[in-house]
């Protein structure tokens, strides 16, 4: 008899613990997100999808050395000093392990890990994400590089229009070469 009390005291005390709880909690602001509509904040040391700051980027490749995976791919060329022509610069997530070890050694400080989140797909081919913001050079440098190009070609043409005039001038020099030998 005096168990069955006991339990029954005890049972009370629970129920009324965890009303208790119950009713802190109603009062209290709601923690669930309505995803994906409301996204988390994430901590500031999150490692996340990376984010490129290409016109930072010098195109050293030093990323993709240090990544232990191989997982970042960087196709570029440098038709002239200090500008960059840009082809591809990818990172695979199906092996990216968020380890970070790219983002130390870059010289420019320009590949940093970003707070993106959910990247999933039905597909491992869908997972290689394109980092580039603009290919070919950069919208800023066009106009340089247009310029460069059309100084080029304009010196190419000078050059061949010389050539020819060149070749037109010969057999008349050589025809008054002989009427000074007579
Ligand atoms: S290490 Fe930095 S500067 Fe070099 S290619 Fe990678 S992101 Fe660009
Ligand atoms: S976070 Fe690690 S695994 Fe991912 S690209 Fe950078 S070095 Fe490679």
């Amino acid at each position: 008899m005096v168990e069955t009390f006991k339990d029954f005291g005890f049972a009370v005390k629970t129920a009324i613990k965890g009303m208790g709880i119950t009713l802190k909690t109603f009062f209290e602001k709601p923690v669930t997100l309505q995803y994906p509509e409301e996204r988390p904040e994430v901590d500031s040391r999150y490692r996340g999808i990376h984010f490129l700051e290409q016109e930072k980027c010098i195109s050293c490749k030093v990323c993709a050395l240090a990544c232990p995976v191989d997982c970042i791919h960087i196709e570029s060329e440098l038709p002239e000093k200090g500008l960059y022509d840009w082809d591809r610069f990818d990172i695979d997530y199906g092996l990216c392990m968020f380890c970070e070890l790219c983002c130390f050694p870059c010289p420019t400080n320009c590949i940093h890990m970003g707070k993106e989140f959910d990247f999933s797909r039905f597909s491992r081919m869908d997972l290689v994400r394109n980092m580039l913001t603009w290919e070919g050079v950069s919208p800023a440098q066009k106009k340089e590089v247009d310029g460069i190009a059309a100084e080029k070609a304009a010196k190419k043409a000078a050059a061949a229009e010389a050539k020819k005039k060149a070749a037109q001038d010969e057999p008349k020099d050589t025809q008054d070469e002989k009427k000074d030998g007579e």
